[in-house]
């Protein structure tokens, strides 16, 4: 029987590194389908000018965050209205929220909790550009993951991408701080389809299975041709779950309870 994952994790044109996919497209596979995945657009490409969509990724992101923070605002609100405009079925609005180096949010303060789904990803590492001792490092990821949950993420997303991608050390005593991270600030932990680490994310699947922290599923989708693929999410979850029994291990977005507790 195929399963029906819940997508966290998509891309949009608002995504400076979207390829081909766009909201209408979105809309039109909710409209048309029973699919349920939220688009959730970088934080830092939706706040940071139009002419430096990639500032956040610089050694200028927090001077720049302090210029544009009323431009910033604009553009959030802008593409939230949008968002939400294109919005049916089972599509749902989020961010993949950025923090800056000293922890602040990349977005506007009031704003976040009223999104559908909120991730949060170690995007920008100072340490990391430095070329800092892998301690230092690893210190600023696991500053970066707890700022990420003191602004209230349900998901992390990709937790070792950039470490792995920069060929750091991501050793076991990490992965199972994250995991702990998770358990006791409360979010989940995604497998992402996007860049592939199976060897880490079966280990962190692994651990948050026996802590009980759940996974969410996401394709990190930036090009048309990687939504709906769950291959590696099947292959993954195989390996830690071989029975199958994968739906009460993963995570769900919890938007209809937060609009019955507001209503
Ligand atoms: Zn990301
Ligand atoms: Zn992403």
């Amino acid at each position: 029987m195929e399963f029906h994952f819940f997508d966290c994790h998509t891309h949009s044109e608002f995504s400076s590194c979207a390829e081909d996919v766009t909201l209408s497209g979105y809309a039109e596979i909710a409209r048309t389908t029973n699919t349920r995945f939220a688009v959730t657009d970088h934080s830092a490409q939706i706040f940071y000018p139009p002419d430096n969509r990639w500032g956040f990724w610089s050694d200028e992101a927090v001077e720049l965050f302090e210029a544009s923070r009323d431009g910033g605002r604009q553009r959030v609100e802008h593409w939230l209205r949008t968002l939400r405009e294109a919005q049916t079925g089972g599509m749902l609005v989020g961010t993949e929220l950025d923090v800056l180096p000293d922890g602040r949010r990349v977005f506007p303060d009031e704003m976040l909790e009223t999104l559908d789904v909120v991730l949060g990803a170690v995007h920008s590492m100072p340490t990391l550009r430095d070329e800092r001792p892998v301690a230092e490092i690893h210190d600023e990821f696991r500053f970066q993951v707890e700022a990420l949950a003191g602004h209230g993420i349900e998901v992390l997303v990709h937790p070792y991408r950039l470490l792995l991608a920069a060929e750091v050390p991501v050793p076991e005593g990490l992965v199972r701080w994250t995991v702990e991270a998770a358990r006791e600030l409360g979010f989940a932990l995604e497998i992402n389809s996007h860049k592939q680490y199976p060897e880490h994310d079966v280990l962190m699947a692994r651990m948050a299975l026996e802590e009980g922290v759940p996974l969410a599923i996401g394709t990190d989708t930036h090009r048309s041709s990687e939504f709906g693929d769950f291959s590696y999410h099947e292959r993954v979850l195989g390996e830690v779950l071989p029975d199958g029994d994968w739906a009460r291990h993963l995570w769900e977005p919890t938007v209809e309870v937060r609009e019955a507790a507001a209503g």
